[in-house]
């Protein structure tokens, strides 16, 4: 694992794959898990961020706003290889989205493997 000294402009194809996933895996758990929170579709409006992503997913605001941390935290991740963020040292995501990311990921889990 190496600090890398300088972010590069050009953007990384894993993390406009993982960023993917991300927004895939909050949909999912919004869709079974908000049904009755008011949902707008979710874009991704950082000018900072050059990820293109999939526009239109309908997400409440709580989820929309956790998949924006997660993805601009990926984005800045400083670790490459990047490690699970469950062994990560770092702990870069704000304690109240570390929790609510590990509830989605405790229900989008074992539904991915279903889905195989
Ligand atoms: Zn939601």
């Amino acid at each position: 694992m190496n600090l890398k000294k300088e972010k590069q402009l050009d953007l990384d194809p894993r993390i406009q794959e993982d960023s993917e996933k991300l927004l895939e895996f909050v949909h999912m758990f919004c869709r079974g898990n908000h049904k009755d929170l008011s949902k707008t579709p979710f874009i991704f409006d950082y000018p900072k961020v050059p990820l293109k992503l999939e526009e239109g997913r309908e997400l409440c605001d709580e989820c929309a706003k956790l998949l924006k941390h997660a993805i601009v935290m990926r984005y800045l991740c400083p670790l490459d290889p990047k490690p699970s963020c469950r062994n990560c040292p770092e702990h870069c995501y704000k304690s109240e989205y570390r929790d609510a990311m590990d509830v989605v990921m405790k229900y989008v889990g074992p539904r991915l493997l279903f889905k195989r």
